[in-house]
């Protein structure tokens, strides 16, 4: 049998994956209520300290991805990651982009994710401040292009401009299934089949860089 050794240079670390709450700013219409809402409480922030505490306690060294909901909502999340920042080793925001640039540039984090998601009207906005991320600081990140088929054209161009500006991004489709069908049971009309929902897609490029 072939042996596989990962590459990633990681392997000792704790990595967690927090989910900071169920709030969102945004009610994209393929993103289920167990994901998000605009109504759950905010995590306490010294239940928020104690954890990160009990995380540093471990003995190795931790790597967080905050994630939500949209974790740039809770109220002391700038408390919170400087916070983390003094007591583990590597921080990521997995985030929609619709804080401004200049608090992104601010945060203490290692690294971000940027969601794009289409279904919403300051989508261009997210755009803008992810631009402004690239020009004006050093933060590593990568950008989800979530290519939803009702709006291909402006999924297309936002590829067109990270190529242009060499900005880390990969295009995820959003899923359905024949089985699982939210999707258009909740919000558009019955279409003819999937066939018609892969030809939205086309060929879409990709310029996808690991992060470390
Ligand atoms: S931004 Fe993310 S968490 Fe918020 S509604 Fe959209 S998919 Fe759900």
């Amino acid at each position: 049998m072939k042996h596989v050794t990962s590459k990633w240079p990681h392997q000792d670390s704790i990595k967690v994956e927090w989910n900071l709450g169920k709030r969102c700013n945004l009610d994209c219409g393929y993103c289920p209520a167990e994901i998000h809402d605009n109504f759950s409480p905010h995590t306490n922030i010294e239940i928020l300290k104690r954890t990160v505490d009990h995380l540093a306690a471990l003995g190795k060294p931790v790597r967080i991805s905050f994630t939500g909901g949209e974790p740039c909502v809770h109220p002391q999340i700038d408390e919170l990651l400087r916070y983390a920042k003094e007591r583990v080793d590597w921080i990521n925001v997995t985030t929609n982009a619709s804080r401004k640039a200049e608090w992104y540039i601010k945060q203490p984090v290692n690294h971000y994710v940027f969601s794009l998601h289409f279904d919403n009207k300051t989508v261009d906005r997210m755009i803008n401040q992810i631009m402004q991320v690239k020009a004006t600081s050093s933060i590593p990140f990568h950008v989800n292009v979530m290519a939803h088929h009702e709006h291909m054209d402006r999924v297309r161009s936002a590829v067109r401009l990270f190529t242009l500006f060499d900005v880390h991004y990969a295009v995820r489709r959003i899923r359905w299934t024949e089985k699982h069908d939210w999707f258009d049971d909740l919000r558009y009309p019955r279409r003819s089949g999937m066939v018609t929902r892969k030809r939205c897609y086309g060929k879409i490029q990709r310029n996808y860089r690991p992060y470390i």
